[in-house]
């Protein structure tokens, strides 16, 4: 098996090994190049153009999910962490030497079959040379990062993992009803008492609203969670093709912890809010006493989508620390060490500052 670590040019260095695509010139297993968007043979340099994808098609929600809905035992194996419980599926033949969030070797392979099968990809569109100069640019603007993170972060700390997520589109329906209010002021009394008063005037509102929500992504997994895709967004999941493994090879993807049904609930709640406020933004107000809202959605789609995402974790006195890069733009966040002597410096500034000041205003 040809280690990934041997790999030059711009194809990633992760730690999967492959025996499932041979190069024709000499037999070693291919890796995605995300950089060259290729087939790459770490021995002896040839490439090998991609399949093309098709775009990928959407499903109706009301429909049962079917066989070839799932991977299937002789597609994927799955492998798992034993140090921090992440699970990680690879095309078969694959195995993951390193565990991309805790960074450890405690990868064991499982009998666990991969569950559901991404209809769309969205492939990675840069290498781990560039995600680890995303990676570094980002830590340098990290005010109270200790030196160590910002020098010694490198290509061993990251690793190109899919996330995998749901997409859902829907046509909605409201009814609302509520109660808002509008400041104003106005003067009370008279001769000595007179002084002016704020009230509200409460206005009824009630009426339909309808709208359309396109691509509403909702993440199925917990290590990368809602909150840090949300803050590396956009990805343009409207672009995704139809999955094939040769978009995995070499790569890892994560296994969903959060199944369609519970993810179709986390997206309605999600257009709540936006119709709620989308609802509000049609009226002038300042207070809101209550709006009752009733929903219903139709013509739901949803397809289920891996999107690329560089996982990085960083080791610091003993604690872990992840943070995310846009497999497609570089947008990086996440979680990074904080030096002790930079914060304690900041805070002993503002005590200082502090002090100057009561002592200027004691004098006043
Ligand atoms: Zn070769
Ligand atoms: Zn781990």
């Amino acid at each position: 098996m040809a280690e990934r670590e041997l790999s030059e040019g711009g194809a990633a260095r992760i730690k999967v090994a492959t025996e499932s695509v041979k190069c024709a010139g000499c037999g070693a297993n291919m890796v995605f190049d995300a950089d060259l968007q290729v087939l790459y043979c770490p021995h002896c340099g040839s490439k090998k153009e991609l399949e093309v994808g098709q775009t990928a098609k959407e499903k109706d929600i009301l429909e049962g999910l079917s066989a070839d809905a799932f991977w299937k035992a002789d597609e994927t194996v799955v492998f798992r962490c034993d140090n921090c419980g992440a699970k990680i599926v690879l095309n078969k033949g694959e195995t993951a030497t390193v565990c991309p969030f805790c960074g450890t070797a405690h990868v064991e392979k499982t009998e666990e079959l991969a569950g559901l099968k991404p209809d769309a990809v969205l492939p990675f569109a840069f290498g781990q040379d560039k995600a680890l100069d995303y990676s570094k640019n980002w830590a340098k603007k990290r005010f109270f990062a200790p030196r160590k993170f910002k020098r010694n972060l490198d290509a061993e700390n990251i690793n190109g993992v899919y996330a995998p997520c749901f997409t859902f589109d829907s046509s909605t329906y409201s009814t609302y009803r509520g109660r808002i209010g509008k400041h104003y002021t106005t003067t009370v009394g008279s001769g000595k008492n007179q002084r002016t008063v704020t009230r509200t005037e409460w206005k009824n509102i009630s009426g339909n609203y309808s709208d359309f929500f396109d691509d509403i992504v909702i993440t199925a997994g917990d290590k990368c969670g809602q909150k840090e895709l949300d803050n590396i967004s956009p990805f343009d999941t409207n672009a995704g093709i139809e999955y094939k493994e040769q978009y995995l090879l070499g790569f890892m993807a994560y296994h969903y912890d959060h199944e369609l049904s519970e993810c179709w609930d986390s997206a309605k709640k999600k257009m709540d809010e936006l119709i709620r406020k989308r609802i509000l933004g049609k009226y002038n107000y300042d207070v809101v006493d209550y709006l009752n809202v009733s929903t219903t959605h139709e013509k739901v789609k949803y397809k289920y989508v891996m999107i690329p995402v560089y996982v990085g974790n960083f080791t610091f006195k003993e604690k872990l620390y992840n943070f995310f890069v846009n497999g497609t733009t570089g947008k990086t966040f996440g979680k990074y060490p904080k030096s002790p002597l930079k914060v304690g410096g900041l805070i002993l500034l503002g005590a200082i500052a502090f002090a100057v000041i009561a002592y200027f205003l004691s004098k006043g």
